[in-house]
């Protein structure tokens, strides 16, 4: 392994995923942090997803470091940690807790501090994180209810969460080059700076930051920042040219679609599979909840159609329909009655046959991963913008792709198919 990713949660984890593989590593995804001494899969580069954004600072602390047990056992040689493009986290972490802990056990000097994703509308200048054509702060992520973030400036966002010097690359050493931005990181340390936010515009400024940083051990940022790297595996003659895989090999087994999802872009993809002739079944969240459908039967419909076309099973409806079963259930209860069912469908279909599966809902999917057993993905090919399809290693034999609520064009359910061989 050369690189070994820790993503503070799972769309991130796949995003970051994503990136490398279409640079050309061949990467894994791992979802939780590996258990001690269980050992990673061979490859370019390995992610593990942690759920660690918001989750108490002692906990994050100690998941990240599992996770750098992990790769370090596993070989990786240069390592990021992966948060958000809008720096989700409060004064009291969890970025700079974590970036502290993985500093001092990676003996780094001096860390970049890079959420910028130009293409995707996060750009950094003076230090400065701005989303789209307005700073952070005035963004939409001033109200956002676990990490409202009411300040643009990342120098000061980092100082408030570590005890360590907080310093900053200008826009004119990025410009001016790798050299450049490596001889303004020297300076930096030499001075006990230990976190560096680099300003980056353009896509180019994160190629510069990348080939700047392939001696450094540790760099935080977005999925953005990992764009450069994999050209400094490859100049320093550690990583073969590899062609990315158009198509993901998948497992011969029927196909199938189950969705939780209740988004508007999610209902949109269901009518466009209905219209494409799936044979659809929608579960109902009361009947299953007094007894009167199951899971298993659910499942035994799934299997019993005619295997050439996907089938759809779905709970997703619109908002009225959604409010009135949580009026009768409450809330978490109509959700977990729902997961519940989908994480036992999964499990019948695919011990049934099942080799190709679509899911859609991010707490869907975690139900539907989790009810499976899956630790452990090939990242293949993207359908859509963040969603690729996966190959799970080391359990069913099955091919994969999680689509959280909103991601995925109308026609998602229908064209994915055309990726696998
Ligand atoms: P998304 O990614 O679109 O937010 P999620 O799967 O994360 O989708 O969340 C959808 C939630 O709504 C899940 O907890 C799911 O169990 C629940 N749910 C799905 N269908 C229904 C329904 N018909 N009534 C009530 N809750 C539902």
């Amino acid at each position: 392994m050369l690189l070994g990713v820790i993503a503070d949660d799972m769309t991130g984890a796949t995003d970051v995923a994503l990136m490398l593989n279409r640079a050309g590593m061949y990467t894994i995804q791992v979802i939780g942090a590996p258990r001690p001494g269980a050992g990673l899969p061979r490859a370019d580069a390995v992610v593990v997803a942690l759920k660690s954004r918001t989750s108490p600072v002692a906990e994050a602390i100690a998941d990240s470091l599992a996770a750098c047990e992990a790769l370090l056992a596993g070989g990786a040689r240069q390592f990021l940690f992966k948060y958000c493009s809008t720096f989700d986290s409060t004064s009291a972490g969890n970025i700079g807790p974590v970036a502290d802990a993985l500093m001092a056990r990676l003996g780094a000097e001096i860390a970049i501090i890079c959420p910028a994703f130009p293409a995707n509308g996060r750009s950094i200048y003076q230090g400065c994180l701005f989303v789209g054509a307005v700073p952070l702060h005035e963004s939409s992520m001033k109200d956002h209810p676990l990490t409202p973030m009411r300040d643009s400036n990342l120098m000061r966002l980092m100082a408030a969460q570590t005890p360590a010097a907080v310093g900053h690359v200008d826009h004119a050493a990025v410009r001016a080059g790798a050299q450049a931005v490596q001889a303004r990181l020297a300076a930096l340390a030499a001075q006990r700076v230990r976190y560096a936010v680099t300003d980056a515009v353009t896509n180019e400024d994160l190629l510069v930051l990348g080939e700047a940083v392939a001696g450094h051990v540790l760099l935080t940022g977005g999925s953005g920042i990992a764009m450069g790297l994999p050209a400094n595996f490859r100049a320093g003659g550690l990583l073969p040219e590899r062609a990315v895989a158009a198509r993901l090999q998948a497992p011969t087994g029927r196909a199938g679609i189950l969705s939780g999802s209740c988004s508007t872009a999610t209902r949109g993809q269901i009518e466009a599979a209905r219209a494409a002739g799936y044979p659809a079944l929608k579960l109902d969240p009361l009947a299953l909840a007094a007894g009167r459908e199951t899971a298993a039967g659910l499942a035994d419909w799934a299997l019993a159609q005619p295997a050439e076309t996907p089938f759809l099973l779905y709970s997703s409806d619109d908002p009225a329909e959604v409010s009135r079963i949580q009026d009768d259930l409450g809330r978490e209860a109509a959700g977990a009655t729902v997961e519940r069912a989908f994480a036992e469908i999964a499990r019948r279909i695919v011990a049934g046959g099942v080799g190709r599966l679509l899911v859609a809902g991010g707490e869907t999917s975690g139900a539907v991963v989790q009810g499976l057993g899956v630790e452990t993905l090939e990242i293949g090919p993207e359908i859509d913008p963040g969603v690729p399809w996966t190959r799970v290693v080391g359990g069913p034999d099955l091919a994969i792709a999680l689509k959280s609520g909103n991601f995925g064009s109308p026609d998602f359910f229908v064209k994915a198919w055309g990726l696998l061989r």
